[in-house]
């Protein structure tokens, strides 16, 4: 029993703010310590000039009534305060490849039935394939609620690269390359990204997908409220400067250089390579330093958020990933003159049923070396060089964009830019990564971070202990939290919260 122990969780990002829920609902006495003025993370939107836009999560999958995502929001206490508007199950995801468009609609049926109209001759692979998909994403226990593990099934596939195991599977090297067209939902690398990571993406998404209405950080005020009303205290403004360790173990930590805070456990939300950097302890020996700053960080992302003059754009109720190239693979490894090789394309979703977009964004790989000349600089104060780079981006991206969607720029009344520094500085991921650590079978576990440390009391959360995205960083928050309450509690309180 947790006889209010103090819990104190660096980062208010969905792990930080969903181990707070979970920890707070059972008698701990949380306090989450956000640096920012916002609290969510990657679930932060900003407005300008009247128009919202998300900053890192766009949809979310496997939510409709009764699937995985949808019992953990109902656990969080979350579903009663957001709303959920179904893609269009037809087509939520559309891939642009060598001037042809691929509709991927929802379900296994319609699934196989649809790409095997494309891909005649691959039907009965394309069966075999989508099993193995659903047979990984069901197999991993926290994905699919279960008590029992079968997480056997899914080993053999965390070390084979998603680019083998398609190999395997099919002839058509078209097809193989459409069924990766969304891999920027998780940065995808050849020979490195593991066929796991593809499937569990590709299972979570094609069971149900979904946009938050009125945007993600609905997400996150929730959680914030009800970490609230469990009597836990969400403060901004708090940098965590240090995690203060005395002989073994942790005792509390220090908030911007001044306030200590007490602490019976210290969660860390943010990226193992910063919480190494804030315990100054020798418990954490160089060696696992080292290796954790070692470790390959996903690629970043230049984004152009646009607002477009009023009712001139039809609403997309699909995501659009758009290829100049034959091939979907090393689009991160552009050159000055062929970037951007891809682009993920999403409207704003501001209500349920609407009919013309007020804004969206377009989402293109940047690696964080374009960006460095300006590390060290502050929001806002880069100069006027770095507001030049960031146009001269943006008016690329839009007209690539433009020669897919004819019209798009006459449509765009303003439009803002982020570039992975802002990143570095909104969430402190390294490089400005989008998805935190990347997974490369090459590694093997040696990529894989743990939630626990050394130090006994300190544990890590969020998107570089499991995976990242909705599901990947709540299922992490679960294995952190299960330390406190054991997995079985948890399992049990969600099964009475459906
Ligand atoms: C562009 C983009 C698009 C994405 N799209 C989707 C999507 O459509 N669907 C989906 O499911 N997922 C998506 N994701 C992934 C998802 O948003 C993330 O995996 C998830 O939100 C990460 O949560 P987190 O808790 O790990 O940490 P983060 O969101 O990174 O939060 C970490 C927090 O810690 C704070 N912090 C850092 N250092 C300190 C300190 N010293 N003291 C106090 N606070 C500190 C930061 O300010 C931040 O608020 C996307 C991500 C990106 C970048």
């Amino acid at each position: 029993m947790s006889d209010n122990k103090k819990v104190v969780i660096i980062g208010s990002g969905l792990g930080g703010l969903s181990c707070g829920v979970i920890l707070a609902k059972n008698g701990y006495q949380v306090t989450v310590l956000e640096k920012g003025t916002q609290v969510g993370g990657c679930l932060q939107c900003f407005s300008r000039r009247g128009a919202k836009f998300e900053t890192g999560m766009h949809f979310v999958g496997s939510a409709a009534k009764g699937q995985t995502l949808d019992r953990w929001l109902n656990y969080l206490e979350v579903s009663k305060d957001i709303t959920l508007s179904p893609l269009d199950t037809s087509c939520y995801e559309r891939v642009l490849l060598k001037g042809q468009e691929y509709k991927f609609p929802n379900s296994h049926e319609r699934f196989v039935e649809q790409f095997s109209e494309y891909f005649p001759k691959e039907k009965d692979n394309l069966e075999k394939y989508f099993s193995l998909v659903e047979n990984i994403f069901r197999a991993s226990m926290t994905n699919s609620l279960r008590q029992i593990g079968e997480e056997d099934a899914i080993v053999k596939y965390r070390l084979q690269s998603v680019n083998d195991v398609l190999d395997s599977l099919f002839e058509d090297k078209l097809l193989k390359n459409v069924l990766l067209g969304n891999s920027p939902l998780y940065a995808a690398e050849k020979d490195k990204t593991p066929f796991s990571m593809h499937a569990y993406i590709m299972g979570f998404y094609n069971a149900s997908a979904f946009r938050i209405v009125g945007g993600s950080d609905k997400i996150a005020f929730s959680l914030k409220s009800t970490i609230e009303k469990y009597g836990g205290k969400v403060l901004t403004n708090a940098r965590v400067s240090e995690i203060v360790c005395k002989e073994f173990k942790a005792t509390g930590v220090m908030v911007n250089d001044t306030d200590f805070y007490q602490a019976d456990y210290v969660i860390s939300d943010v990226h193992p390579e910063i919480t190494l950097s804030l315990i100054k302890s020798n418990l954490i020996r160089p060696a696992f330093r080292h290796r954790i700053s070692s470790l390959p960080q996903t690629t970043g992302v230049f984004s152009v958020y646009v607002q477009f003059k009023e009712n001139t754009v039809p609403y997309m109720n699909s995501n659009f990933y758009g290829y100049h190239k034959d091939t979907v693979w090393d689009c991160e490894k552009y050159t000055e003159d062929s970037w951007p090789e891809n682009y993920l394309y999403m409207h704003f979703c501001s209500s349920e049923k609407q009919q013309y977009a007020a804004s969206g964004v377009i989402l293109a790989y940047m690696r964080y070396s374009e960006v460095l000349k300006w590390e060290g600089t502050t929001l806002g104060r880069r100069g006027e060089d770095y507001e030049e780079f960031k146009k001269q981006k943006a008016e690329k991206l839009l007209s690539e964009v433009e020669n897919d969607f004819p019209g798009l720029k006459n449509s765009v009344k303003y439009y803002y830019t982020s570039t992975p520094l802002t990143y570095v500085d909104y969430t402190g991921t390294k490089n400005g990564s989008m998805y935190g650590i990347a997974k490369d079978v090459r590694l093997g576990a040696a990529c894989r971070v743990l939630h626990r440390l050394r130090i006994p009391n300190v544990f890590q959360a969020g998107q570089n202990i499991n995976a990242h995205g909705i599901l990947g960083v709540i299922v992490g928050s679960l294995v952190t939290c299960s330390e406190f309450l054991t997995a079985q509690t948890i399992y049990q309180q969600i099964e009475e919260a459906n």
